[in-house]
């Protein structure tokens, strides 16, 4: 299995990416990713206020998919994701939920013993997640930390091991990326931060030809959900909302009203995050109401 380490990574995901590196489709491939500061606050000795931003956020790749044209899907399994024994997680004034009632930046290193989160006077099991992954965009320039169509800082704390991310490809070769590991996040990731962390993901990469996505699909072991992204929590339950209807459509004949009244029986609203410059919402169905069929057709 070939294995992919932090010296190569980008700050923004655009239409024009020059690849790193170039794997086939139905490869597995294990990639490093740094944790969101690039390494700068591992020591209690670091400093916040001198930090060097070109390094936040970070994506290990670009990786070309053979085949991979726009108009398919890549769908990305995450065999499975470790990460380090330590990370950091922060506060910074007005930023996260109730910044207003921060007055200085602050970062506390938390170990991760045993699959345990150590943290002052509690102790909670990790849950690795994968923050940031993306595809290139379709005409945009975008900056690593900001979530849209094309996947990247979606912050979902389901992106993790035993989950499959679908992205659609809006380029040649996709151009995949990923970075900002999380070592336990929560939904919303209210106060800015999640434990930050480097990370070493084993993924399955594969290429759906004509698979007709509009924005990120999870599929876990027991929901299908669409990751929506908008400037506001109500546009992103919009758009996450049409999507899902859609994709039904594509699996059966009953008419648009029709499903759409039935998500409001089947499907779940969850927040991803509230804090990026863009908000993620996920709206999820239940895979057993699906009998078996897949949601996202064609493979
Ligand atoms: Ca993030
Ligand atoms: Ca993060």
């Amino acid at each position: 299995m070939k294995e992919f380490f932090t010296d190569k990574v980008i700050n923004t995901f655009k239409p024009e990416m020059e690849e790193a590196y170039r794997i086939e489709s139905g490869e597995r491939i294990i990639v490093h990713t740094r944790d969101c500061y690039s390494g700068a606050l591992t020591k209690p000795t670091d400093s916040y206020e001198n930090m060097d931003r070109s390094g936040f956020n970070t994506a290990t790749g670009p990786f070309y998919v053979e085949g991979a044209m726009p108009g398919d899907v890549l769908k990305v399994q995450i065999i499975d994701l470790e990460v380090a024994n330590q990370g950091v997680a922060v506060v910074v004034p007005n930023e996260g939920t109730v910044g207003y009632r921060v007055e200085k930046k602050k970062f506390n290193l938390i170990p991760v013993r045993n699959g345990m989160v150590e943290y002052g006077d509690f102790t909670f099991p990790a849950d690795p997640m994968i923050g940031i992954i993306g595809v290139a965009t379709k005409d945009e320039v975008i900056p690593t930390n900001i979530p849209g169509d094309h996947g990247a800082n979606m912050d979902t704390k389901d992106i993790k091991k035993g989950s499959t991310v679908y992205l659609p490809v809006f380029q040649k070769g996709g151009m995949l990326a990923l970075g900002d590991v999380h070592g336990k996040m929560g939904d919303g990731e209210s106060s800015c931060s999640g434990l930050e962390i480097p990370g070493k993901a084993t993924l399955q990469i594969d290429v759906i030809k004509n698979g007709d996505l509009k924005m990120p699909l999870v599929e876990t072991e027991n929901e299908f959900m669409v990751i929506a992204t908008a400037s506001t929590i109500e546009d992103a339950n919009a758009k996450g909302t049409e999507e899902m209807v859609r994709l039904f459509q594509k699996i059966s004949h009953m008419p648009w009203e029709d499903l759409y009244m039935m998500m409001g029986m089947v499907m779940d609203l969850r927040i991803s995050q509230v804090v990026n410059p863009m908000m993620t919402i996920r709206t999820v169905v239940p895979r057993n109401l699906l009998n078996g069929r897949m949601l996202f057709g064609n493979r």
